[in-house]
């Protein structure tokens, strides 16, 4: 997988001139591999999200240790949001982006923004009227609410449930089977995504925005090997090199596919098998992660604003900063982890402080490699929260987590 990552990303340097390569590799045989290998990943998260819910739900069996695992996750995630935008603030003020960038030179290109929804609604949203809908539409939220309840009807009929939940248990062990089949495509469908994302996104467009894609790369590499490394050694007591090494094969995928959502069966398998987080706690912290927990694009988000500040000329106060940090934490809890979605929560941001929304325009030529590398940090951030709380739940296994064997499997 790691090849065809590696292959797929270089192959560009040099036949990216050719016409012919463009017409029928690029735009044909790469991108139909491509987006067959997408459609294969988001194929599987519905079915595998319900099943794998629902019967890690009843495997908890306990509804007040299910409301404390929800209650654990929602504060990790909404703390390591919060700590990823005051970290990108921080840097960007002393690297301050933007500050001699010619407006005159790179004007920004006609753009058009969806201002997403406001946080009451997204509250109201969680629950479906329509569960056929939730699934249907792939709404995270709605089938987590969905599938939690179901579940824990099934676990108050007590002895009269048993037969559903055993086939439920199959149902999960099925999916995650065909999980690890599509696995097996994977180094053909990476390097596919890869050549044809350099192909269309090369190093002409980051050039002239260098101080801002550098900065957002300086900090999403301190939060996501610094600070969520910390975090996890106070509060996992786990060593985090091991961990950075079998995560490998979920932040692959994040980059390739640059959706959280996209790659919850990957990172779902990954933390149940290679770190040893238990199923009832990772089938319900991963996908609520993939929906609400989003550091890396909190951190494009800080700086963006600020880089968009300097480029526009614009002063900033501490009470905006501090409406920045809330918006951006606020707005990653409704959006879903799909490609560019960092743009639209961009957008509400800029509407309450108040900066030009057609700013906007200016970074979204390099959004795409952005993106990529923003929702490796996110998916990450998901892997981390889940293995600190199944630590503090006794549900991590330190064997497997500290099994060597497990580490490369499939990478
Ligand atoms: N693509 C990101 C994710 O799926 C969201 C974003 O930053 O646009 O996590």
């Amino acid at each position: 997988m790691f090849a065809g990552f590696v292959l797929g990303s270089v192959i560009n340097l040099f036949l990216s001139e050719v016409a012919v390569v463009q017409e029928y590799f690029v735009n044909g045989l790469f991108h139909a591999i491509g987006a067959l290998f997408i459609n294969l990943l988001k194929m599987l998260v519905v079915p595998l999200v319900t099943f794998s819910l629902i019967s890690g739900v009843c495997a908890i069996g306990d509804i007040h240790k299910l409301g404390r695992i929800g209650f654990k996750a929602f504060l990790l995630f909404i703390l390591t949001t919060a700590l990823a935008i005051t970290l990108a603030i921080g840097v960007a003020l002393v690297f301050e982006p933007g500050k001699d960038f010619n407006l005159e030179t790179q004007p920004p290109a006609e753009v058009e923004i969806v201002v997403p929804h406001s946080l009451l609604e997204t509250l109201i949203d969680i629950v479906p009227h329509n569960p056929v809908e939730a699934f249907a539409t792939g709404n995270m939220l709605q089938i987590i609410f969905f599938s939690v309840l179901f579940a824990t009807g099934l676990v108050m009929l007590g002895e009269r449930g048993r037969l559903m939940v055993e086939i439920f248990d199959k149902l999960n062990e099925v999916m995650m089977q065909v999980v690890r089949l599509v696995m097996q495509t994977a180094p053909y469908g990476i390097f596919a995504l890869m050549a044809k994302t350099f192909a269309s996104h090369g190093p002409g467009l980051i050039l002239p925005m260098f101080s801002y894609f550098g900065v957002v790369i300086m900090v999403l590499m301190i939060h996501a090997l610094g600070m969520l490394m910390l975090l996890l050694k106070l509060l996992g007591r786990v060593n985090p090199w091991v961990f950075l090494r079998k995560i490998r094969a979920a932040q692959i995928f994040a980059f390739g596919t640059a959706s959280s959502n996209a790659t919850i069966p990957v990172t779902l398998d990954v933390v149940e098998r290679r770190i040893g987080v238990e199923n009832s706690i990772a089938s319900f912290v991963i996908p609520f992660g993939a929906t609400i927990n989003m550091d890396g694009t909190a951190i494009m988000q800080g700086v963006a604003t600020i880089f968009i500040a300097n480029v526009y000329g614009i002063e900033m106060s501490m009470a905006i900063y501090l409406t920045i940090v809330l918006m951006t934490v606020v707005a990653s809890i409704g959006t879903a982890g799909v490609p560019g979605v960092g743009l639209i929560m961009l957008a509400m941001v800029f509407n309450q402080v108040g900066l030009p929304i057609e700013g906007i325009a200016l970074i979204m030529g390099v959004d795409r490699l952005l993106d990529m590398l923003r929702t490796s940090v996110n998916v990450t951030g998901d892997a981390v929260v889940a293995t600190i709380i199944a630590r503090s739940e006794n549900g991590l296994s330190l064997p497997t987590f500290y099994d060597s064997n497990s580490e490369t499997a499939d990478t």
